[in-house]
Order: structure tokens, then C-alpha cells, then sequence
């Protein structure tokens, strides 16, 4: 076995592992990366098919941002926030501010929308103006939950207890804030007695939705559900019944146009438009998670063919890079992270309204402050290096390369439902889940003990192809700069791994 790979098994103990498993057999160890190409100590080359857990956007090695890091970094790497600005920081802040703002009065037109649940006219957006800097998704997510419950009581009065709403399946980290957002069963149940009760809501799970009474077809799901549209019609019915309570909720919290770690399960469109629209209604706070959705990972438009690449060459910028711009959406609070370095860093930012931010303003003696932070909020290496990663992201050639992927990705995934075991093939832009069944015409899935989505990954592995399931759903999220021929590979090594495992 090599060095490190001993090493790695006789000292490190990996996340979301089951290390028994993981210390049978000999584990890759990375050697080194350049565009969606990972290569290990012993010389193999793999595709980086879920961008380094969602991480990456441009690829390894990017030129441009490897300059910009070693630039800062003969410069200075790290100062603190806690008394002191810094120049990459404070720019990155303006940057997000207007990139945040960008065109989010002009939604997709998104075919049928749901049935209006509320009369009244659409409320206003917010702007956001107020950039609140962390370490990664987690931290982002338990800024915007502490800010939303603190303003809450200080807006409504101290007494408030104020409840927070989030969907079914939710996933928003793992610390302890963030796992009460949350609800996965199996994170949940083992820590529960140490989080606080949060209140969940059905969310859309068209494949597996018990109001859909539609048949399986070879299709994505969206596509052919029938429905009335139950799952907007439960969170209006949620939100009412805690009005009743003369406590409204005080925040909804939602991971916009797909729920990533929930199995990359895609909400049918108009369902995000008229969610927030109700919650807004009922006065709650909106909290968008977009630490998977963020920074153009959910594409350009909800279908891009020849004519929308044409009209992008025209009008790159109207290109939208948070999911929530994309239904015309501003939330009260943006959390980002993955992405936001390019995937290089671990950083995350959480932006915010100036009604938030005027909420802590005060006299010092008064102890308005937001006491929170962390030692390497504002880190001046990881604000360079997004600095960069958002300046290729805004170029035309970037744009252009997104919505050729996303076509691609279309085509390359239409592939797969000659495969008996694919049950749904679900595409958001630059993201894919593809939900694997032991037969797509009754729907029946794996056994959890089959590990199918492990097999069918450790299959694409020896392929040449890296990425992880979640349960049964294999992720495809490749880096933007993956080429026509590598995304082909992609979508051949799980064909043939499909086959191989079944
Ligand atoms: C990954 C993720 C998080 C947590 O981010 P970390 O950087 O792993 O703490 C939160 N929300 C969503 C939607 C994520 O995908």
C-alpha cells in the first residue's frame, strides 16, 4: 500500500465515513489536479465529476486564481476582522453586494406556475447590502439563523419566541444551529436531544411525491407528474396555522430550486416564486442556502438549447449566479460558501438586508452588537481568491462555456434511461441527480444494505471517474471547464458501471 495512504488509514478519520469500511481497502490518495482532471500518487487520472464535493467552479489550477492567491499571498495571508479591515475583503463585500443584485427583478419565465394561493400583489425585494463573512456553509447558515432570531425578537419584542420553518429533507450543515435547520432522520436522531425544535413542511419530491398520481415514465419526473399542486397548498396551510398561534413564523429557510444533500431533488417551476411569495406574506424572514446553488452552479435558464446560447453571446450579463435571481427572488439573507473561492478556500460569506444590519446598531453600552465571529472572518487569501473566481464567472467566455455544459449535460443524460435501474435523471442547470431503482416501472428502490450508489460510484472510480452518491442518487456536477469529450466519459462510466454493478 503507499506511504500516504497508510497514513491516512493509521492516523486521519474522514467525514461522513464509516471508517470500517473505508479501512478495507486502499484509499486514493490525490496527488495533484489541473481543470476537472484529479490525479493520485500512483499516476491514475480521474474526472472530478461532483467538483470536489461542490466545491470547485473553473477546475484546478486556474491561472487566474492560483495568481491571485500567490499575489495576496506575497502581500499578506491573514489579518484579523475584529478591529481591522483589509483591502481583498472589503472588495469581495461590494463585489457579492452587486452581484447579489444583479437583474433580480427579471425572473425566468417559467412555464406553468402553480395556482395562486394568495391574492395580494407580490411584496417588494429587499436589497442586499450587508456582507457578514465566515468559513464555510455551516458558519453561513448559523449567521443568518442567530441575526434572523435576534432581529426577530427585537423587532416583535423581547418575549418573542420566534420559529423558524424549513423543508422536509432540509440539509444546512453541521454544526449545531445548522443541524436544527436541518432534517435528515439519520444526521438528526443521534444528536437531538442537543438541538432546538424547528418546524418542518412537505417539500416537492415530484419522483416520490404521494400526491403525484402519475405512472413512471422515461422521463424526469417534473415533467409528467399530476398533481394540484398539494405541496405549495402545505405550506400555506403551515404558515397559517402558526399565524393562529399568534406567533408567525419569524424565518423560512430553503435551499432554492434543488435540495442538494436531500438526494439533489429539484423543485418544479414556480414552486420556489410562490413558497417565498406566501412566506413574505406571513411576514417570515426568507433565508436562502445557496451554498450548493450559488455562483451560476444552477445554470443559465431552466432549458438551454442552440437559441439560448445565442442569446446569452448577445447578453452575457443578464446571466444570473444565484437561484433565487433566476424566480426574481431577493431573500432576506444569502448564505454562500462552496463555491464562493472557486472552490480553492474555505470561506463563506452571508449577506444581508440594512434592515438587519440598522436592528444592531446601537450605543456601545447598549450591546446592540451581533457577538459572533471567527478567527479567520474577512481571511484576506480566500477573499483574493474569490475575488477572482467571480470575475472569470462574469466573463462572456465563462457564461458561454456554462450553458454549452448545461446542453451537454441535457444530452448526455437522456443516455441513461435505456438503463432498467434509472428512475429519475434530474437536471438544474450544471447539477444532476440520477435516483437509481431496482425497477423504474414500480419505482421499488434499493435497500439501503445494497449499497447500490456506493457500488455504482466504486464502478465509475475504476472508470475514471470520481464523485459520491447520495444514498441512491449518483451526483454529476462537474467543473465548468469540463470538455464535450469529458463529460462523454462521465456519462459512459456510469452507464457501464450501471451495467457492470446490476
Ligand atoms: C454543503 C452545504 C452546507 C454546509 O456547508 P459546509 O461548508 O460543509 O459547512 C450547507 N448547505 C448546503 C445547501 C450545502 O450543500
Amino acid at each position: 500500500m503507499n506511504k500516504l495512504a497508510q497514513l491516512d488509514q493509521k492516523y486521519v478519520w474522514h467525514p461522513f465515513t464509516q471508517m470500517r469500511d473505508w479501512l478495507r481497502r486502499e484509499p486514493i490518495v490525490i496527488a495533484s489536479g489541473k481543470g476537472a482532471v484529479l490525479r493520485d500518487v500512483k499516476g491514475r487520472e480521474f474526472l472530478d465529476a461532483n467538483s470536489s464535493i461542490w466545491t470547485n467552479l473553473h477546475g484546478h489550477q486556474h491561472p487566474k486564481i492560483n495568481t491571485a492567491i500567490t499575489r495576496q499571498l506575497k502581500i499578506i495571508s491573514h489579518s484579523s476582522a475584529l478591529g481591522f479591515a483589509n483591502e481583498p475583503a472589503s472588495l469581495l463585500a461590494e463585489r457579492l453586494v452587486k452581484i447579489a443584485a444583479n437583474g433580480s427583478q427579471m425572473p425566468d419565465s417559467n412555464g406553468h406556475r402553480p395556482p395562486k394561493f394568495i391574492s395580494k400583489t407580490k411584496t417588494a425585494n429587499p436589497s442586499l447590502e450587508k456582507v457578514f463573512f465566515s468559513d464555510d456553509g455551516s458558519t453561513a447558515l448559523e449567521v443568518a439563523l442567530k441575526l434572523a432570531y435576534e432581529f426577530t425578537r427585537r423587532t416583535r419584542g423581547a418575549k418573542t419566541k420566534p420559529r423558524l420553518l424549513s423543508l422536509d429533507g432540509a440539509y444546512h450543515g453541521d454544526t449545531i444551529g445548522a443541524v436544527s435547520l436541518g432534517h435528515i432522520d439519520l444526521f438528526h436522531k443521534a444528536y437531538g436531544g442537543m438541538l432546538f425544535s424547528t418546524d418542518k413542511v412537505m417539500s416537492p419530491y415530484c419522483y416520490r411525491c404521494p400526491f403525484n398520481r402519475a405512472k413512471p415514465e422515461r422521463n424526469d419526473a417534473r415533467k409528467y407528474r399530476k398533481c394540484l399542486w398539494e405541496c405549495v397548498g402545505l405550506v400555506e396551510k403551515k404558515f397559517a396555522a402558526q399565524k393562529k398561534k399568534g406567533n408567525p413564523y419569524a424565518a423560512f429557510v430553503f435551499e432554492p430550486l434543488m435540495q442538494g444533500a436531500a438526494g439533489m431533488i429539484p423543485q418544479p417551476s414556480g414552486w420556489l416564486g410562490q413558497v417565498t411569495e406566501i412566506a413574505r406574506h406571513h411576514g417570515a424572514l426568507l433565508i436562502a442556502d445557496e451554498v450548493m446553488t450559488g455562483f451560476g452552479r444552477t445554470g443559465i435558464t431552466c432549458h438551454v438549447d442552440d437559441k439560448t446560447i445565442a442569446q446569452i453571446t448577445k447578453n452575457p450579463a443578464a446571466a444570473k449566479l444565484f437561484a433565487t435571481q433566476r424566480v426574481g427572488v431577493t431573500p432576506d439573507f444569502l448564505c454562500v460558501a462552496k463555491g464562493l473561492t472557486g472552490g480553492y478556500l474555505p470561506m463563506a460569506a452571508t449577506l444581508t438586508t440594512r434592515r438587519v444590519f440598522d436592528a444592531f446598531l446601537g450605543e456601545y453600552e447598549e450591546f446592540k452588537t451581533f457577538f459572533h465571529g471567527h478567527s479567520f472572518t474577512g481571511n484576506q487569501l480566500g477573499a483574493a481568491a474569490s475575488l477572482a473566481s467571480l470575475e472569470i464567472l462574469q466573463t462572456k467566455q465563462s457564461v458561454l462555456q456554462r450553458a454549452r455544459l448545461q446542453k451537454w449535460m441535457h444530452e448526455e443524460l437522456q443516455t441513461l434511461w435505456t438503463l432498467p435501474q434509472v428512475g429519475d435523471i434530474r437536471q438544474v442547470g450544471l447539477v444532476a441527480g440520477i435516483e437509481l431503482v431496482k425497477d423504474w416501472r414500480t419505482r421499488e428502490p434499493f435497500a439501503l444494505r445494497e449499497r447500490a450508489g456506493i457500488r455504482v460510484c466504486e464502478a465509475m472510480a475504476r472508470r475514471g471517474v470520481l464523485t459520491r452518491p447520495v444514498g441512491n442518487v449518483i451526483v454529476l456536477m462537474p467543473p465548468y471547464c469540463t470538455t464535450k469529450t469529458q463529460l462523454q466519459k462521465i456519462a459512459a462510466a456510469l452507464r457501464e458501471a450501471v451495467k457492470a454493478v446490476f
